[in-house]
């Protein structure tokens, strides 16, 4: 196996910083209003090697640890969070988990186009209803001679318009609860999946959220990822993965919002906006100190499920609360439709729901507090 590259987490950061600041900022309001990344920066992130970023350079990736990775997303979402979120989705909760349970012939066919940036990965377990309570989900898997035939609708699923590669979480038979859930590989153009429709959203526009239709998908055996029944450990514990990574676009949005919040208050002179200031400056700091944590806990294959779960909380309520002080100091100008502090506080907004909602961070929070058994909770 070739030796991962040298590159630090600090050189990642540096990279990410060039490119969000040179490439994404200036794009940021254009991806906003309609509502779409464009493939050129879809390429950028290729050809710079993100896409492949966490994933070892023998499935063509670029190396990489958590907080290599982390630093990564947290620059790009100053710029863009709606690149940041493409980019954590990605690799957190598709092509990460491809590298963690699927065979050598899985990676071959999946995780090195991906890795390369050839196509885009995706995560399909919300479905109509089912959110929260994975556990619930009701798209249907047969086992038939070729494989598997997959019947159901997905909701929410992040990059699957454009995706090549989506993992999709199916039960055999519902009344055999979290232990009838398997997760399979769907590859780009596989008859009787289509894209119903794409989600219009408050914020993270340009992340192409839609709707997925199963209609008797049929799926060779190799699309099955890990064994049989372990499909919500792998959706569980991706999520896990997934939600260090959204901690860090919510804190790239949270920076963002406070160094909009700093100019404005400058601009206006606001004397009494300093309290507010520096109490942004204090949760902005808390959210970075506890990303930091989960990441390396992480790369030091410590526990990190409480530690993933505080840091989305905070990071994601530092960046709600920067963002909406940003509106007010900004005063009637910050409700303008097309200001930079609008877009943040519609960005930051998302960050409590996506990938496991505040209230679910804090069931995870309290269960490992209190000592209580996993429930099959996100
Ligand atoms: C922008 C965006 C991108 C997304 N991308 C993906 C994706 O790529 N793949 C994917 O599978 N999903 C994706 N999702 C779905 C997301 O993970 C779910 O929206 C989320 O898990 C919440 O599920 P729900 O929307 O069904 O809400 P529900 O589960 O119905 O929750 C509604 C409310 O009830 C609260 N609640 C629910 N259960 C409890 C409880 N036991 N205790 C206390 N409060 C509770 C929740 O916190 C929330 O406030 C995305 C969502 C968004 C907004």
């Amino acid at each position: 196996m070739a030796p991962e590259p040298a590159e630090a987490p600090g050189e990642w950061r540096a990279r990410a910083r060039a490119f969000s600041e040179r490439y994404l900022a200036p794009l940021a309001s254009a991806i906003d209003r309609e509502d779409r990344v464009p493939d050129e920066v879809v390429r950028s992130l290729a050809r710079e090697r993100f896409l492949g970023l966490g994933i070892p350079e023998a499935w063509d990736g670029a190396g990489g640890d958590t907080r290599s990775l982390s630093a990564a997303l947290e620059e790009l979402a100053r710029g863009s969070a709606a690149v940041a979120v493409l980019l954590s989705v990605h690799l957190a909760v598709c092509a990460h988990p491809i590298l963690r349970w699927g065979t050598e012939g899985q990676k071959e066919t999946h995780l090195r186009p991906l890795a390369r940036g050839d196509r885009v990965g995706a995560f399909g377990l919300t479905e109509p209803g089912v959110g929260s309570d994975a556990a619930r989900l009701s798209t249907r898997y047969e086992r038939r001679a070729e494989g598997f035939r997959l019947k159901g609708t997905k909701m929410f699923t992040s990059n699957a318009a454009s995706a090549g590669t989506i993992l999709v979480f199916a039960t055999h038979d519902p009344a055999l609860g979290p232990k009838g859930i398997s997760a399979f590989i769907v590859p780009p153009g596989t008859p009787g999946f289509s894209v119903a429709q794409r989600l219009d959203k408050l914020g993270l526009r340009g992340s192409e959220t839609t709707e997925l239709v199963l209609d008797g998908a049929t799926l060779p055996p190799e699309s099955l990822l890990g064994s049989e029944g372990e499909g919500l450990r792998i959706a569980l514990e991706s999520l896990t993965a997934g939600r260090v990574g959204i901690a860090s676009c919510a804190l790239g949005v949270a920076r963002a919002a406070f160094e909009e919040l700093v100019r404005s208050v400058r601009a206006a002179d606001a004397e009494w906006a300093r309290g507010e200031l520096a109490r942004a400056y204090a949760h902005l700091a808390s959210a970075e100190a506890l990303v930091e944590r989960a990441a390396e806990l992480k790369d030091a294959g410590r526990p990190y499920v409480e530690a993933a779960s505080v840091a989305k909380l905070v990071a994601s309520q530092a960046a709600v609360s920067i963002a909406s002080t940003g509106v007010s100091v900004a005063g009637s100008a910050g409700a303008r439709a097309g200001a930079t502090a609008e877009r943040l506080w519609r960005d930051a907004r998302v960050f409590p729901i996506v990938e496991g909602t505040t209230e679910i961070q804090e069931l995870i929070l309290a269960r490992g507090l209190l000592g209580d058994r996993p429930t099959s909770n996100l």
